[in-house]
């Protein structure tokens, strides 16, 4: 019985590594959920079991449940995949899977994948460093796991990118906090909604229109001067699905 928890990457199936690959078309089980794109679901046996547990039935299944059903598979099953978006412990709640898992007296082996954080950005041309421009990024998340929200408190430095993952329904408050931390008004800012699938789209702005944009989770929010980029040109053959 072999159990991963593996990073299926931001979404086109080429962008998962050859590990995540492997695993992903020898499983017997697949447990993915919601940000997982069909492109890489259709690299799964065709007699593999496929568990989704980010479908909006009614309403999402709770940790505790996934958990539990992650065990239960992993009991009776020679070789299951967690399959997560992105990568597993970058917002993934991997780690709280993995511990399950362990409690069950199970080890998972976790599997990295290419995060949506750093190549989200880069799906709309946007370097998420750049040499005299940033210095450095700071990924946060604008969703609390109780409803709390992140202190932005030495977070707006004009030579820092930050990028902000679950934050389009929060967008708001945190421009507004930003602004008030002294991050300037006209600081460019860009939503790349669901990068690296063939829904992306981007949408650029400044801090001050962030709360007043039209979009969309999934969508990875990029503020500071590097959102004013824009390398696209690079990416046209590699864009959609893998050329
Ligand atoms: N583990 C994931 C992140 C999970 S949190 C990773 O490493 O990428 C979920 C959030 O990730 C979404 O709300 C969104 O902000 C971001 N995200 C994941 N995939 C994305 C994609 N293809 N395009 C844009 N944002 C994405």
């Amino acid at each position: 019985m072999s159990v991963y928890l593996v990073g299926a990457g931001p979404g086109a199936a080429d962008l998962m590594t050859l590990r995540a690959a492997r695993l992903v078309a020898r499983a017997d089980v697949v447990i993915h959920d919601r940000l997982v794109d069909a492109s890489v679901l259709a690299t799964v046996r065709s007699d593999a079991v496929v568990i989704d547990v980010g479908k909006r039935r009614g309403s999402l299944p709770t940790q505790r449940s996934i958990n539990e059903t992650l065990v239960d598979f992993a009991k009776r099953y020679e070789c299951v995949v967690r399959l997560k978006g992105g990568d597993p412990f970058v917002f993934g709640r991997g780690g709280e899977e993995w511990l399950a898992l362990n409690e069950a007296g199970l080890v998972a082996e976790v599997v990295p994948g290419v995060t949506s954080a750093l190549s989200g950005p880069l799906a709309a041309g946007i370097p998420v460093t750049h040499r005299g421009v940033s210095r450095g990024v700071i990924v946060i998340t604008g969703h609390g796991a109780n409803g709390d929200f992140i202190d932005v408190a030495g977070l707006s430095r004009g030579d820092l990118t930050l990028v902000i993952l679950m934050g389009v329904e929060s967008r708001a408050r945190l421009a507004r906090d930003l602004l008030e931390e002294g991050r300037g008004a006209d600081t460019p800012v860009a939503v790349v909604e669901r990068a690296w699938t063939h829904r992306q789209l981007t949408t650029r702005s400044t801090l001050d229109n962030l709360a007043d944009l039209d979009v969309d989770a999934p969508a990875v929010i990029v503020v500071g001067e590097v959102a004013a980029l824009d390398f696209s040109g690079v990416l046209e053959a590699a864009r959609v699905g893998g050329a």
